[in-house]
């Protein structure tokens, strides 16, 4: 949980306080707002109202100044200004790719004079009858799955719920996904009246379930409703597989689960998603078949990427089917997104097809996800902040991979 003390507006801080130190409020759940305005002063019997008022100017509104908020008294307004902003990450960068997609570096504001403020990227990917939002979980990832660019990344630090919040208040804000606001040029109009960011998923950098307190705490944020009101169906969280945090994501947020299983047996996910080694096939789907809530109607995606002549076979799709028996369970075949160093190539387009037959006439679904934003390296699999080098590990891996080969 974020919790925040006010800065003070006393006069014997020093005098010039810049706006940088001030902390911002936008993103910030609800009990770390009301601890907020009673560091302010807020009477304890207005605490609730207040923090009513301000919930509903930023989360429906989408105000981006204390001005705006009109039914908050002056005097308290004033007093928020100076004790704070409603800055949202700073956009580094945002590029729009030739399908529309949208692609933002941000940067976070620093936390200590060692910190530079970390950067992390969200996408945007708008289709015909829904606009989804991937959002990351952590700057960078510890987790090193050998296909993943993330992995690659040095720094690594969680996201607070805040700072998870914000990537949609500014996917909002430049959709103009607001009532009564005009989207900016080429933004993505729902043709179904619906959101413009009407589903998100947490499969940007980082792995959520090692940061699950925070991820919570924002999708209480995220569908809180009177605030942002996304539905948990709406949500979906990947992870690699922490499986013991798997059951508490169900009873503590009740949104959809997607695993990044990728190999059907423990010797090659040991080595595509090294977690394995912990958490192996057998525990993973287990944790699966316990999750809360799960049916046919709630089924858990199984995102498996599509990596040329490593697990790309069709005896392997038959071992997916076969492990996945009794799972409520859709299958989604991830063609791979190279990046600069990896090892791997995708899939030929023939071969995932074939798969993707086989796996759709055991009965599952099997939708290919259809690349977006590659020219913007917005792809999955392909964020990692521009600020970071790519480590040597990629290029050992590469000598290895080469090693194993000439056996
Ligand atoms: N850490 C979480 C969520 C982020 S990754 C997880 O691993 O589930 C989101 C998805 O993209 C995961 O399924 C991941 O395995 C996949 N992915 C990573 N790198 C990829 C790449 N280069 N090409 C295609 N998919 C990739
Ligand atoms: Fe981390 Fe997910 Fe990438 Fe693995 S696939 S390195 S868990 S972000």
């Amino acid at each position: 949980m974020t919790t925040l003390s006010p800065v003070s507006t006393e006069k014997t801080q020093p005098a010039a306080l810049s706006v940088a130190e001030k902390p911002s409020l936008a993103g910030l759940p609800r009990a770390a707002l009301a601890e907020f305005l009673r560091g302010l002063g807020v009477p304890e019997k207005e605490l609730r109202m207040r923090a009513g008022q301000l919930w509903h100017w930023l989360y429906v509104r989408g105000a981006t100044s204390f001005d705006d908020m009109t039914n908050v008294a002056k005097t308290l307004r004033a007093q928020l200004s100076a004790a704070a902003t409603l800055d949202r990450p700073e956009i580094v960068r945002e590029q729009i790719s030739a399908d529309g997609t949208r692609k933002w570096v941000l940067r976070l504001p620093s936390r200590s004079a060692f910190d530079k403020g970390a950067e992390v990227e969200c996408v945007y990917i708008p289709e015909k009858d829904r606009g989804t939002l991937c959002v990351s979980s952590q700057v960078g990832c510890t987790l090193n799955c050998s296909f993943c660019h993330t992995g690659t990344q040095k720094l690594v630090r969680n996201l607070e719920a805040s700072e998870i919040v914000g990537q949609v208040l500014v996917a909002r804000d430049r959709l103009g996904d607001y009532p009564g606001r005009t989207p900016p040029d080429g933004a993505f109009v729902p043709n179904d009246g619906g959101r413009f960011v009407s589903n998100i998923v947490f499969m940007g950098m980082g792995e959520p379930l090692y940061n699950t307190d925070n991820v919570r705490d924002s999708i209480g944020v995220l569908t809180d409703p009177e605030g942002l009101q996304l539905s948990k169906r709406r949500i979906t969280v990947s992870t690699s597989g922490v499986v013991p945090d798997i059951a508490r994501l169900g009873t503590e947020t009740g949104t959809m689960l997607a695993i990044s299983l990728h190999a059907t047996n423990d010797a090659l996910r040991d080595v595509l998603v090294p977690i394995n080694k912990k958490y192996p096939i057998a525990q993973l789907l287990q944790a699966c078949r316990d999750y809360p809530g799960v049916s046919n109607a709630r089924r858990i995606t199984f995102e498996y990427v599509m990596l040329k002549g490593v697990n790309d076979s069709l005896a392997e799709a038959r071992a997916l089917v076969k492990l996945l028996k009794g799972i409520p369970a859709k299958i989604n075949l991830i063609p791979f997104n190279p990046w600069p160093g990896s090892i791997y190539e995708c899939s030929d387009w023939e071969q995932i097809e074939k798969f993707s037959d086989l796996v759709f006439d055991a009965g599952y679904s099997s939708p290919i996800r259809t690349p977006r934003g590659r020219d913007i390296l917005a792809a999955c699999g392909q964020l990692k902040s521009d600020t970071e080098k790519m480590r040597a590990r990629a290029r050992l891996m590469l000598e290895e991979q080469l090693a194993l080969g000439a056996d």
